[in-house]
């Protein structure tokens, strides 16, 4: 791992927050020497506070850190009303519809929305403290309720869309929800999908849910029940004003379920002051986001990067945001690049499974398009494989964009790992550094440094703003998942639970989750790097990686590969000499593949996960026990067991 290096296009930036490496080995330096007076700086100048805080960092109770201390604020103000004196008609939001439909809502007529919103739920008995459940399709109704939550102190859990009433059940119940937010339902590739029949099935059992507030978005009947209120109708007569609650820096905003990659999806607690600082300031600093710029993130508002990246981020640095309801390959596979065409938008961010299914179904579809507004391509959720990365810059990019690989998590709240996009040079493949303020290093367990080239546990090891303030409901858990693995100077920190190597330029590569180590005769093998080579492989549309037990090596590699063309494989063995041919290039003859099964796909959670635990148990031929409540094609697991259950 070192790779080839890309240089940043200067010209495509006009003005900056860091111009070149020196500015930001600056900066970073300012943080060494005065950590929490350089972030008291920092939340002094972005934040308008009601009251100022008193102290920035209390960490007597740690590692229930606390930011800001006594300072008084309310996000909505930061996203909305401070904005009004100066932007009150620029575009805030710009909905795009499932058919291409499209709606633009200004700064004003957001603040309206948001404040009726917000009388609405205190009409109906919400108080600050109390969670609502937000279960909704990807329309501007969605974000408003978000805010609105945000403008009466109500603590909001959005859960994704397109989980099962089970999964929406669980939620429901580990949050104790006042209110659920619903929509009858939305549109997706030109049909209406429904929504309000999963929420009555999750309430079934249910009794402390006292209202379900329904917006009417696709006009499909539904049942109305004895707690279902419409939306269409209350809003009609709130009023657009609302006060907003004086908030504390710590009072929880959201909490936010993980995605359950790797077992029972946590609730992670966000605060007020430390998140929204660290949204606002990343979309400035990574996303080099400019008044006049309009800003897409693909990402569903039911993952973290909906909530940071659609909802808060954008709004706080009072940006235009896009929000879609559809699906980039319908009604073909240029959605995504006509869109960029229409609205000209400047910053693009995606998941590197979009990326690569993009790319499968239209390599040279963004060729048809005018693509040159952009000016940053973003990824976020996976380690992304240089051949993915390198089609990003080349075709989506046109070979002149800055991309930014963010490494960051639901528990992060914002991005912690970045290459900056007019200074770092680039390495495809590598999330590059640390933003500065952010103390990622890759360490052992006591805390030391890991030499380059040796994989160590990705660690944060000084607490910042944005950082999650404990699980909600289990605060053991809390210090049990994120605290007791890894000490420096005989004190836990943060470790994330992902590997990482530096290399000999000090860029760090994210290697995947710890536990998605394989141990071939003594030799621990990252199965992203595995997975990386095999996706060098033309034929390879994609794969996953995992150990399987073995008398001799110990574990030997797996390969679940999806084809781009079964058809073309006529040789099953010769195509996996083909592929060990790369491995042996690209790692090693250590890593070759062993076992492999040719499958329809691969076992993914709702944001695009691969869920390798599922494909470890089948590897060494386990029963499924696991929960694969958040999986969002389960059926592909019985297919999966056929094949592998044949192959013998
Ligand atoms: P769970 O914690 O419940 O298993 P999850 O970790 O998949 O779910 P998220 O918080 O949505 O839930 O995802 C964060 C994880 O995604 C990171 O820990 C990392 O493994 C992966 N990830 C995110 N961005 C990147 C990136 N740029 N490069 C590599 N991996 C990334
Ligand atoms: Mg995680």
């Amino acid at each position: 791992m070192t790779g080839e290096v890309y240089y940043p296009h200067k010209e495509l930036f006009k003005n900056p927050v860091f111009k070149n490496m020196c500015e930001y080995k600056e900066m970073v330096e300012e943080f060494e020497k005065d950590y929490e007076g350089t972030w008291a700086k920092l939340a002094r100048e972005k934040i308008t506070w009601f009251e100022d805080f008193k102290q920035t960092l209390d960490e007597s109770n740690a590692p229930f850190y606390k930011w800001f201390v006594g300072g008084k604020l309310n996000v909505t103000y930061q996203c909305i009303d401070r904005h009004l004196e100066s932007k009150k008609n620029k575009a805030a939001i710009i909905w795009e519809g499932d058919n291409g439909e499209n709606k633009t809502i200004t700064y004003l007529e957001l603040y309206r929305e948001v404040n009726k919103f917000a009388n609405l739920l205190k009409s109906l008995g919400v108080k600050k403290g109390d969670r609502v459940v937000i279960y909704m399709p990807m329309i501007p109704e969605a974000a408003f309720a978000m805010l609105a939550c945000a403008r009466i102190g109500a603590i909001h859990s959005v859960v994704f869309g397109g989980f099962s009433a089970e999964a929406l059940k669980d939620r429901i119940i580990d949050a104790k929800a006042k209110v659920v937010i619903t929509a009858d339902g939305a549109f997706r590739k030109g049909a209406p999908y429904m929504l309000k029949p999963t929420v009555d099935k999750a309430l079934e059992e249910i009794d402390f849910v006292e209202k379900v507030i329904v917006v009417e978005r696709n006009n499909q009947d539904i049942e109305w029940t004895h707690r279902d209120v419409s939306y269409n109708e209350l809003i009609q007569n709130q009023p657009d004003e609302c006060t907003p609650e004086i908030m504390d820096s710590e009072d929880p905003l959201f909490l936010l379920y993980t995605s359950g990659s790797t077992g029972k999806p946590k609730g992670v607690q966000h605060s007020q002051a430390g998140y929204i600082l660290w949204a606002q300031l990343t979309m400035e600093w990574v996303f080099d986001i400019k008044d006049n710029d309009t800003f897409w993130c693909t990402a569903d508002i039911g993952w973290i990067t909906g909530h940071t990246y659609i909802v808060y981020g954008p709004l706080a640095a009072g940006a235009t945001t896009v929000m879609f309801e559809g699906v980039p390959t319908y009604p073909d596979a240029g959605r995504a690049w006509k869109m960029i065409e229409n609205y000209k938008i400047n910053q693009f961010y995606t998941a590197p499974t979009a990326i690569r299914l993009l790319h499968k179904i239209g390599a040279d579809e963004p060729k048809k398009y005018d693509l040159s507004s952009l000016r940053i391509l973003g990824t976020v959720g996976e380690p992304i494989d240089p051949a993915a990365w390198k089609w990003y810059y080349d075709v989506v990019g046109n070979g002149r964009c800055s991309i930014v690989d963010t490494w960051w998590q639901t528990e992060t709240g914002g991005h912690m790992i970045s290459p900056l996009p007019a200074a770092t040079p680039f390495k495809p493949g590598s999330a590059t550094f640390p933003l500065p303020g952010i103390f990622a290093e890759v360490i052992d367990e006591n805390g030391n440094k890991m030499p380059a080239q040796e994989k160590g546990l990705l660690c944060i090891t000084k607490p910042w703003p944005s950082m999650i303030r404990t699980i909600w409901g289990d605060p053991e858990r809390f210090v049990k998942s994120y605290f007791s693995t890894a000490k420096k100077n005989g004190k836990p920190v943060y470790f994330s639970g992902d590997g990482a190597i530096y290399d000999e330029d000090g860029y760090i590569w994210i290697t995947g989750r710890v536990d998605d180590v394989i141990n071939v005769s003594g030799h621990r093998l990252g199965t992203a790097e595995i997975e990386d080579a095999i996706k060098y492989h033309p034929e390879v549309a994609e794969v996953a990686v995992v150990g399987k037990p073995d008398e001799i090596k110990g574990e030997s590699v797996f390969a679940y590969i999806v084809l781009k063309n079964p058809e073309n494989i006529a040789q099953e063995l010769e195509f996996i000499k083909e592929v060990n041919e790369i491995i042996k290039k690209e790692i090693g003859a250590i890593a070759k593949v062993d076992n492999f099964a040719f499958v329809p796909g691969l076992p993914k959670t709702r944001s695009g996960k691969v869920m390798r635990r599922i494909l470890r148990a089948i590897a060494k031929g386990e029963e499924i026990t696991q929960d694969t409540s958040t999986l969002e094609n389960p059926q592909v697991v019985e297919e999966i067991i056929a094949i592998v259950n044949s192959c013998g």
